[in-house]
């Protein structure tokens, strides 16, 4: 495609996209200070900039969406007490169980199919504390947009009486954001509004918003020095952070209302693909995701092949349902080629 130097189309998440000619400058003319002394003014920007997009107090930057996950898990927990999380969530499946392994903490597990716990589930997980037998539950932990239900966004309606419930029960509320933005554009509501509903907030900068590095962990001016502190004993004191600091600044000031485009990106190839007969989920308030089954029997790796031979690297597959995720190194004009690559993989099964 002309202007695209590729030989794939890379659809395995949209992490891998990278960081364009702005970023870059904006990196190589960062004013930059020791962040560990919190004298670095790019990265004080960025994070008072994030934190006044979720309508939070303060933010901190951190090397990764696991590490805000972590910091928040060890700044709102103890050892030894308990964390609601979604048996599909990312921080239960995919953060090498740091909660347990370095803070002591407790996964309390609540089905999370849908994209959200239910309130009896979440009652449930709450036991009376007070009885020796049982964990007391400090936090729950929320995702939105649920990734490992297709990319759905929550809206804050049905996130609210969660908090409520939460809050009721003495638990403080994490919010799993590291796609938040990609559900305040598609439901059309301001992020602040998720702000709103939880106490913390992690953010990625690195994935639909392009920058190459780091996740803003955002909550009120308490939570936050607490925070930083639990990022310094976990090594993630950064010095002269201020030239990552620099992408994430452009990442917010320019690339939000963009993800609209991912969005549309995702749809399109979704029609495309059903067209085609191919076995997709329905993903209600869909984003930038596609997941669709293979034909019962396939080996995985098989078609991840057949997909490489046709220029397309496609999510490995989870059982037997392969992820798609659109994001903005793939052009709009590249679609109906990565569709049609895919309709081919699939009938050479
Ligand atoms: C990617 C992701 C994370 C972790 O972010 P990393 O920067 O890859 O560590 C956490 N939660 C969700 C829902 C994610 O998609």
């Amino acid at each position: 495609m002309e202007g695209w130097d590729v030989s794939v189309w890379d659809l395995r998440s949209d992490t891998v996209t990278k960081p364009c000619d702005e970023m870059r400058r904006a990196m190589a003319e960062a004013v930059v200070g020791d962040d560990v002394y919190e004298e670095d003014p790019t990265v004080r920007e960025l994070e008072a900039l994030g934190a006044r997009l979720l309508g939070k107090e303060a933010a901190l930057f951190v090397a990764s969406g696991t590490m805000g996950n972590l910091i928040a898990l060890l700044t709102h927990c103890g050892r030894g007490q308990g964390a609601v999380v979604g048996a599909r969530s990312h921080i239960y499946n995919y953060e090498g169980g740091g909660m347990a392994a370095l803070g002591g903490v407790m996964p309390l597990v609540v089905d999370d199919g849908t994209g959200l716990p239910s309130t009896e589930d979440l009652l449930g997980a709450c036991r009376d504390a007070s009885n020796v037998h049982f964990v007391e539950a400090r936090l729950l932990c929320l995702e939105n947009t649920h990734n490992a239900s297709g990319g759905r966004a929550a809206s804050p309606e049905a996130m609210e009486p969660l908090c409520a419930l939460a809050r009721e029960k003495g638990l403080s509320v994490h919010l799993d954001g590291a796609r938040v933005f990609n559900a305040a554009v598609a439901l059309g509501v301001d992020a602040c509004r998720y702000g709103a509903l939880v106490d913390s907030v992690q953010i990625c900068l690195s994935k639909g918003l392009g920058a190459p590095v780091g996740s803003l962990l955002c909550g009120d001016g308490t939570f936050v020095r607490e925070a930083r502190k639990w990022r310094k004993r976990l090594g993630g004191g950064m010095r002269q952070a201020g030239v990552l600091a620099a992408a994430g600044l452009v990442a917010l000031r320019s690339r939000i209302d963009r993800l609209a485009e991912d969005h549309e990106k995702a749809r399109r190839l979704s029609l495309l693909l059903r067209r085609e007969g191919l076995d997709l989920l329905d993903i209600p308030d869909a984003t930038n995701m596609i997941y669709f089954r293979l034909p019962r029997g396939t080996e995985p790796h098989r078609f991840v092949d057949l997909c490489r031979n046709e220029g397309v690297l496609v999510g490995f597959p989870a059982r037997d349902l392969v992820r798609l995720v659109t994001h903005l190194d793939l052009p709009e004009e590249a679609v109906d080629d990565v569709a049609r690559s895919l309709v081919k993989a699939v009938r050479a099964l």
